[in-house]
């Protein structure tokens, strides 16, 4: 059977992260390691090829396309099957990813024969050899067009050897922001915290599953880059599972450089672990730091606090850790709020954020009236976690949009910070951050023109309205 495993490009619309970063796709690479001996199995990665979808299908002429892809993805998704069943008739298209496994009705066309909701490493074995056999039968967690995710199974969290050689012609443009040629590892699943605008709990339904440590650590060694991103949800769970992580792969001498998220109050509370684990290679932990006013943690069910957060801060600054520090806009804030989070990432010296508006993703907690979005829901490609979604509360959206930049600007483009990369990155890297960075913005500032315009508008209407009265 001929597999093209394609790897979509975000919507134009979408701000763009992948100007910062590019990673792999790992969900493919171990799906594609479960095809039979036989199967002809391509990944493609549409946001490192010049070539279309179009080119790709039409060159290689699939028995079985598969799509992966976050929210932002679902129309490209679909349209993309649309495109494949143009092409080749008799081609079957397979969706999945993190969105389809919270939210399968978003994806239910009649061009995505199958959208695999649960468990898709041990179904989707299952479902080559239906498809191979003609039987028909899919295995449960498998919906075909116009079913509902009623009565799937539980989840369970089965994980094989990646592929990584079908990466191989795009692996040395991989990167995560500073971190050049990354390759992803994936530990554990889900998160033991409860975290109400958190939407990786609800991809697992709420369960924590470590894989075995031997296992993490012989696909460690397997893999040729140094620099691996840990991408479960937190690795920096357990002190005894990280320091078992740590004894191993010092006893067994793999020296690599590692990136991953760690939450506040672990770091706080380990200060021995984080210098144990800087000495063996950790250079920078991604810390959900969220909020820096108590009341804003305890709505959002963070159980850390202010100080966790700086004690956090402190500690992996003495061990030269770097940090990248998200934080939660709610539509509370007004220019105070955005002038007092800049005045505390600076003091904190904080280098790099990823500042992301309250976004109530549908599968989390997060309760909103729905009259308030500025956005719909089927606007998918805009759910990207750096739109303003809600209607802010005491500033218009276009000064909301206007607040983003400054806050940016303020701390990512401060003197000291960048006399830091310049010291501390070669030339062509830096010049690679500087231009996505500056795309980013061009996009934001195109949602401030917007909102200004729209806003310029109504008020003519309001007027018009006013004089005709
Ligand atoms: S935000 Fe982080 S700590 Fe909280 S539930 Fe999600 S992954 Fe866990």
């Amino acid at each position: 059977m001929k597999i093209l495993m394609l790897r979509l490009r975000p919507p134009a619309e979408t701000i763009g992260l992948q100007h910062l970063m590019i990673m792999e796709p790992l969900e493919f690479e171990v799906l594609a390691s479960l095809a039979h001996k036989d199967d002809e199995v391509r990944i493609v990665d549409l946001i490192l090829e010049k070539k279309s979808a179009k080119t790709f299908i039409s060159l290689f002429q699939p028995d079985l396309l598969c799509l992966t892809g976050y929210i932002t993805h679902v129309a490209t998704m679909i349209e993309t099957a649309i495109l494949a069943k143009r092409i080749c008739p008799s081609v079957k298209v397979a969706a999945g990813g993190v969105h389809l496994e919270v939210c399968p009705a978003d994806l239910d066309h009649p061009d995505i024969d199958y959208r695999v909701v649960r468990n898709p490493v041990t179904v989707f074995p299952l479902l080559l050899s239906s498809i191979r056999s003609g039987s028909g039968e899919l295995p449960p967690g498998i919906l075909r067009p116009g079913q509902t995710a009623e009565d799937l199974p539980q989840m369970d969290f089965a994980w094989a050897s990646p592929r990584r050689d079908l990466t191989k012609r795009y692996r040395r443009k991989y990167f995560y922001i500073f971190h050049s040629q990354v390759a992803l590892m994936k530990t554990a699943f889900g998160c033991p915290f409860d975290c109400s605008f958190c939407f990786c709990r609800a991809i697992t339904g709420g369960a924590y599953v470590q894989r075995p440590l031997s296992d993490v650590v012989d696909e460690l060694e397997s893999i040729a880059e140094t620099n691996i991103y840990i991408v479960d949800d937190d690795f920096l769970v357990s002190r005894e599972r990280v320091q078992s992580f740590l004894t191993v792969i010092r006893e067994r001498g793999i020296r690599k450089k590692y990136l991953l998220y760690g939450r506040a109050d672990f770091i706080a509370a380990n200060p021995d672990l984080i210098a144990e684990f800087a000495a063996l290679g950790l250079r920078t932990v991604i810390v959900g730091i969220e909020s820096f006013f108590e009341e804003e943690l305890t709505a959002y069910n963070k159980h850390t606090s202010v100080e966790m957060n700086e004690k956090s801060l402190q500690v992996l600054r003495k061990n030269g850790v770097d940090v990248y520090a998200t934080l939660i806009l709610p539509p509370e804030w007004d220019t105070k709020k955005f002038r007092l989070c800049g005045d505390y990432l600076i003091r904190n010296h904080i280098k790099y954020v990823n500042l992301q508006p309250y976004t109530p993703l549908n599968g989390t907690g997060m309760k909103v009236n729905e009259d308030t979005l500025l956005i719909k829901r089927q606007d998918w490609a805009k759910w990207d976690l750096a739109h303003v979604i809600i209607q802010p509360k005491n500033i218009s959206v276009s000064e909301y949009y206007r607040q983003i930049i400054k806050l940016y600007q303020r701390v990512l483009f401060r003197p000291s910070v960048l006399l830091s990369y310049l010291l501390q990155y070669p030339p062509g890297l830096l010049l690679k951050m500087l231009a996505g960075s500056m795309t980013v913005r061009s996009q934001y500032i195109f949602k401030l023109n917007e909102a200004r315009a729209l806003e310029k508008k109504l008020r003519t209407e309001i007027k018009k309205g006013i004089k005709n009265a």
